[in-house]
């Protein structure tokens, strides 16, 4: 254990690499770390449409490539572990890696959520045989070929338009007669030739030997179950939220860890920001909002506590 950082970013999303600019340029002695990949389920997307300024050349991926830079040049320190438990009693928090132990005088938890699965049979078996859960890992896989998205959300939605730039047909699969994607990726998705709407279904089962051949759905108004084939299923009805390491040492509601509007948990020193943090809208956006606000109070936290 060689050195007690100011403050220790775990997560290496939007929000964790936001939080570790700001740390940075506070002179606070700061590390991120991250168990995979920089960027998080930023780079899971091609289209940043909603985020301010990303209108040339900017995809999820470039996006994060830019913010760790940007995080790196003022400072910060990054390091890939898995964190595995955490103590954040006291004035000293200790946070254990699989591969080390580190030590802050702040956390700033920016961990982020996962895909939810949507639950249907074989959903699990078939994964990486023709189901998946991130369009800009494995689109591409399926060029010229038919595909189903699951959900009716931003995610599905957008992730849909961006399979049409490969697959030969998209079949959106909603639960109800009415998305709750945005409107104006509703009205990109309605006029797009490429994409078909299956309303009010849910999906049964997945069909496949080694790999994935139709899909199961019912009718949930009717009952009545059909078969769609299809070659791929991306399947997008949610996140959640990554936060288990924190159960019983921090409040949260729902697995979502509650703060205040200023980031910090019910643990002196201890931050949350992005996904992880109970919020009404979870974007780049916010999650970059986030990770300032989290990393500038940490700030007057240290200065408050010297
Ligand atoms: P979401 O908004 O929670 O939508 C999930 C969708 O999946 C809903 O349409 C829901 O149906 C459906 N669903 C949930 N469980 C299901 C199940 N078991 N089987 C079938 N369908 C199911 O999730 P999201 O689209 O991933 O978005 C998550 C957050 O990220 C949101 O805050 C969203 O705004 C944000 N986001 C934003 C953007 C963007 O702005 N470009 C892009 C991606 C995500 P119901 O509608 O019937 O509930």
């Amino acid at each position: 254990m060689a050195q007690i950082y100011d403050t220790i970013i775990i997560g290496g999303g939007p929000a964790g690499l936001s939080a570790g600019l700001y740390a940075a340029r506070s002179r606070m002695n700061t590390l991120i770390i991250e168990r995979a990949k920089y960027g998080g389920q930023a780079t899971t997307t091609d289209e940043l449409e909603n985020y301010p300024g990303s209108i040339e050349e900017c995809t999820g991926t470039t996006l994060s490539k830019r913010m760790k830079k940007q995080a790196e040049d003022f400072g910060t320190k990054f390091t890939k572990d898995e964190i595995v438990e955490v103590n954040l009693e006291g004035d000293v928090k200790v946070v254990k890696g699989k591969k080390e132990t580190y030590e802050a005088k702040t956390i700033i938890i920016a961990t982020g959520a996962n895909p939810k699965l949507s639950g249907f049979k074989n959903e699990t078996e078939l994964r990486g045989k023709g189901i998946s859960y991130c369009a800009t890992c494995d689109a591409d896989f399926f060029t010229d070929l038919d595909v189903a998205v699951i959900g009716g959300g931003d995610s599905a939605i957008t992730e849909a338009i961006y399979l049409t730039k490969f697959a030969e047909k998209v079949t959106v699969v909603h639960r109800r007669d009415a998305l709750r994607a945005a409107k104006s990726l509703q009205e990109k998705a309605f006029a797009n030739p490429k994409i078909d709407f299956i309303w009010n279904s849910t999906v049964e089962e997945a069909v496949g030997d080694e790999i994935l051949e139709k899909l199961i759905l019912k009718n949930k108004l009717t009952g009545e179950t059909s078969e769609l084939k299809v070659d791929g299923c991306f399947v997008f009805v949610g996140y959640d939220p990554i936060s288990s390491l924190f159960e019983g040492k921090l409040d949260m509601e729902k697995d979502y860890i509650i703060t205040d509007e200023d980031m910090q948990t019910n643990v002196a020193g201890v931050f949350a920001a992005g996904d992880v943090r109970k919020k009404s809208l979870r974007q780049v956006i916010t999650a970059a909002a986030d990770g300032a606000i989290a990393a500038t109070i940490a700030e007057r936290y240290l200065e408050e506590h010297k």
